[in-house]
């Protein structure tokens, strides 16, 4: 029998593990519409109180969490600031104008992280012609970035200035927890100058579906407005709550196993001929490395990789990464690095 795929293209690849099944086929369950569903109304106060917010809104997924904030916040023709490399801007399809019609003014920061000084220099005087500023976006950990970590203290900075000229902000925590793991700092902490944040359930938590969006009550109950309008409101989904609450209990401490293997993965593909790779910028789950050393091109790399039975993800004409996550062990790590290393060499060999 041939060695399964290891699958390092997102750490959304994970799926439910028995354990988590068992837990959600024992849900308790209700009409969450009408928020009569026990496991999701434990799992909103308990991700209320892990976010320090006054309230949560369930929603199935990290994409309508970030479009329902743009939503609550802004107004069409209102300006959003945040890094170029936002998810919002490259991979929500084009939801902040088509629905909540923003303008987004995007900052050239380092690794997906701008600081409070770039902040400054981007706020308009308010003058009739110019957009009307509402929102400071950030990403925690900035999935472009190489899953970056904001430190707390430019967090801190970045709210201070947004909200001294009159802005609101948000946090796209979908990794939030890997930055809590990785730098040992409480998620209502990283979050606490923050109107809003969300955190996702589908990613490295290991859960089939699920966001938690956290704010005070009133955005919160504008936000279930939103959800109830585009469709978002569902009914016996403590089905899925039951994953994120296991997810909770049993998922987080173990991101740091997620990180080591990023680590071990970076080492490894150092090693390689013909990769270059920042070592030290591996910080959580999240590898980006540069193949053009190889003779091959990011699409090619993929590819042969994949018949030998490891995916990665091209990003770019020379760019790949890689995910680690709890579907991936560190022996598939391992045998993924070796995988790696034989392809390089075998088309530096044919490149000669
Ligand atoms: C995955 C991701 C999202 C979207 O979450 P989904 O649950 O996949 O819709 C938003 N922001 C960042 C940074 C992400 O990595």
């Amino acid at each position: 029998m041939s060695d399964p795929l290891i699958d390092l293209a997102s750490d959304t690849k994970t799926r439910p593990t028995p354990a988590m099944r068992a837990a959600m086929a024992a849900a308790e369950v209700g009409d969450e519409r009408a928020h009569e569903d026990p496991t999701v109304n434990r799992l909103l106060e308990r991700c209320a109180g892990l976010l320090g917010k006054e309230a949560a809104v369930f929603l199935p997924s990290g994409t309508m969490a970030n479009e329902i904030a743009l939503a609550v916040h802004c107004r069409p023709g209102e300006e959003v600031i945040c890094d170029a490399t936002s998810h919002i801007i490259g991979f929500e399809g084009g939801g902040p104008a088509a629905i909540a019609g923003v303008m987004i003014q995007p900052l050239a920061g380092r690794r997906g992280i701008f600081d409070a000084i770039q902040l400054r220099a981007a706020i308009r005087n308010d003058r009739p012609y110019a957009p009307r500023q509402r929102l400071v976006l950030v990403e925690q950990t900035s999935n472009l970035g190489g899953g970056a970590v904001w430190p707390l203290a430019t967090l801190d900075e970045v709210a201070a200035v947004a909200h001294a000229a009159g802005l609101s902000t948000h946090m796209d925590g979908a990794r939030l927890l890997n930055a809590c793991v990785a730098s040992g700092i409480a998620a209502s902490v990283h979050a606490r100058g923050f109107d809003s944040v969300w955190i996702d359930f589908s990613k490295g938590l290991g859960a089939p579906g699920g966001a938690v969006l956290a704010g005070s009550q009133a955005f919160c109950e504008e936000a279930f407005r939103h959800k109830l309008r585009w469709g978002g409101a569902m009914r016996q989904s403590g089905i899925i709550a039951a994953a994120c609450d296991y997810a909770l209990d049993h998922h987080v401490a173990r991101l740091a196993d997620d990180h080591a293997s990023a680590k071990r993965l970076a080492e490894g593909l150092a090693a390689s001929p013909g990769i270059s790779i920042d070592v030290a910028g591996v910080e959580t789950n999240l590898v980006y490395f540069d193949v053009a050393g190889t003779g091959l091109d990011a699409g090619s790399f993929v590819r042969e990789l994949q018949a030998r039975g490891v995916r990665m993800t091209e990003m770019g004409t020379s760019n790949v990464r890689a995910v680690t996550h709890l579907d991936a062990d560190a022996s598939a790590i391992e045998r993924a690095v070796r995988i790696v290393r034989t392809l390089c060499e075998e088309s530096l060999k044919k490149s000669l």
